[in-house]
Order: C-alpha cells, then structure tokens, then sequence
C-alpha cells in the first residue's frame, strides 16, 4: 500500500451533504489496476477483458485467463470489482473470434452476441473468472456487453450463476435495452451504462467519427434522458444503476449523472480524483435540480451552460 502523500485523493467520496458515492476505475489490465489502486480506486467498475486478448491469435485456456484476470483483481482484495465478458468485435476485433468480415460491424455479432453462437467461449471465460475470484479473494461480479433483450440479460445471468457468480448483471448501452429496463432488472442485479455506444445507437452515429463528435456528447439531453429513465428503473427494484462510459470522467456531468440516479460511477485512473473531488463540492439536492435543467436544454452545450448555473 502506498504512503498517503504518493496518494491525490483518498477514494472516500461523498457529496457535500454526506450522502456516500461509490467512484470506481475503468481497467483493462492487471497494470491498469495497479495503477488504479495507486490512483485510491476504492474497486473496478468495468473490467474491459477483451483489451488482455485485442494480438492473442487463440482463444487463451481457463488456466491462461485466470491467471490475467487474477492479476487485474489482486490489488482489490475485498473490493468490488466488475469483470465484463468479452466484448469483442466493432472496433475491438479478436483475431479468434472474428475471422469473417461484416458489412456493419458496430450492428454485428460483437458482444454478447458471439457467446449466443458459441457458449462454450462464455462458459470457459466465467469459469476463469469464477477461480481468479477465489484465487485473489476480490469481490467480483461479471457484467455482459451489449445485451438487447431481456431474453439475453437471463440468458446471461443463469449462465453466470451456473459458473458460481453470484452478482451478474449486464450492460444498457443498446437503446432496446434501455427501454426494457425493467424486465431486465427483474432478471439481472445490477445494470451499468455504457453511454459510449448507448449514444453511438441512440444517435446513430459512429462513435469514432470526430464529425459526428456533437452527436455523441454524451450532455446531449436526449441520451441524458436515457440515464433518467435508467435511473428511475433501477430505483424502482432497488437496484444498482453504474454509468461506466466517458460520461463519468467529465467532473461537472458526474454530478448529473448522480442527480438523474446513477448509483455509482467508473471512469479511467486519470480521472478518478478530479471527479472524487467535483461531486464533495454540492449536495444531491442540487445535482438533482442541476440535473433537471440540464434534461430540460435544447442541446449539449446548453445542457452544460444550465448544470453551470445551477451549481454555480
Ligand atoms: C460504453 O460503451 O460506454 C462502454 C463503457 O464500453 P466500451 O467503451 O468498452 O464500448
Ligand atoms: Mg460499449
């Protein structure tokens, strides 16, 4: 453990009124997440494990995987930590996995979508993770990227269950999704919010085009009103609601963000004390009107301008 000078921020995080905000890191690597521990990340948020296998030219063994992902969770002992399964394909192709070509491959079998074709894939990654688990002692649940239906999320669930993962939940970042919500949480125990993709779908613009960069502000107020009613949703069932995407790393939309529901964030190490030390500065009750003006602005820039406002 580091000495506490090495260290920017303490990874204690609440709002100016006391109420306790959980900040977690985005990781893809076990240097990641040292770094992240480093940086006082209280536990992982999004474990993106596809970035461990982006050259691997197989699929790695149970044993190859349990070792890489024990080596993510080991500085998070007794920490939640969050272990998404493999999100491949888009703009993350894995040589094993993706041999053919697609005419639309941000609408093509990525994510979640290749366990349905082979399950075997997802089976032999829960099981690695189920071992690193216990190997490190981390608290780990396991996350599905890119789920559409409910059908999916129980599909997902059961599977993980099955593996001896106890906390599974899944991913809101297809806007089909976003409006089952509440089957989804009938089935799943907590859900995150990738607002990267959730805006690219939402939008329907390419989230790695700099010209449609506007359109995938995540203060668009559209995509804001998706975290509303996520956040309402996951309310109701009294269930976790994570945003997960780089809408979390922006300081003044973190506190938005909290104000429209979110439960917890996670966002790169870079970011993690910047946006700890933004949200002790109001209490929830002004995120919370922040919020509802932000919702209610004509564009993102607006959206911006009112949050400003409102927390001055
Ligand atoms: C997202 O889509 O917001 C997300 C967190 O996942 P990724 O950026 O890895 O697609
Ligand atoms: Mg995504």
């Amino acid at each position: 453990s580091s000495r506490p000078e090495e260290r920017e921020w303490s990874g204690a995080c609440h709002t100016a009124d006391g109420h306790p905000i959980t900040v977690l890191a985005n990781i893809g690597s076990g240097t990641d997440a040292q770094v992240a521990h480093r940086a006082g990340a209280p536990g992982v948020g999004l474990f993106r494990t596809e970035f461990c296998y982006l050259a691997a030219p197989e699929e790695p063994d149970v044993a190859a995987q349990r070792a890489a992902y024990a080596e993510a969770m080991a500085p998070f002992t007794g920490k939640s930590v969050v272990v998404r399964t493999l999100d491949a394909g888009a703009d993350k192709p894995l040589p094993f996995l993706h041999a053919s070509s697609e005419p639309n491959p941000a609408l093509g079998v990525r994510g979640l979508r290749v366990a349905f074709e082979r399950p075997a894939i997802v089976d032999r990654q829960l099981e690695a993770i189920a071992a690193a688990a216990d190997d490190t002692g981390a608290a780990v649940s396991v996350m599905a990227p890119m789920v559409a239906t409910a059908e999916e999320a129980s599909w997902f669930v059961e599977r993980a269950r099955t593996a001896g993962i106890t906390r599974a939940g899944v991913m809101i970042e297809i806007p089909a999704a976003a409006l089952a919500a509440h089957d989804i949480l009938d089935a799943a125990d907590f859900i995150s919010i990738g607002t990267n993709d959730l805006a690219q779908y939402a939008f329907a613009a390419d989230r790695t085009l700099g010209a449609l960069a506007t359109l995938n502000d995540p203060w668009q107020p559209a995509l804001l009103r998706f975290v509303d009613t996520l956040g309402r949703a996951g309310g109701e069932h009294g269930k976790p609601v994570g945003v997960c995407g780089e809408a979390a790393a922006d300081p003044l939309l973190a506190g938005i963000l909290l104000g429209l529901g979110a439960t917890s964030l996670s966002t790169s190490a870079t970011a993690l004390p910047a946006v700890g030390t933004a949200l002790a500065e109001h209490s929830l009750a002004d995120y919370r009107k922040a919020a509802q003006s932000a919702l209610s602005a004509p564009g993102p820039d607006q959206a911006r301008q009112h949050a400003r406002e409102v927390l001055g």
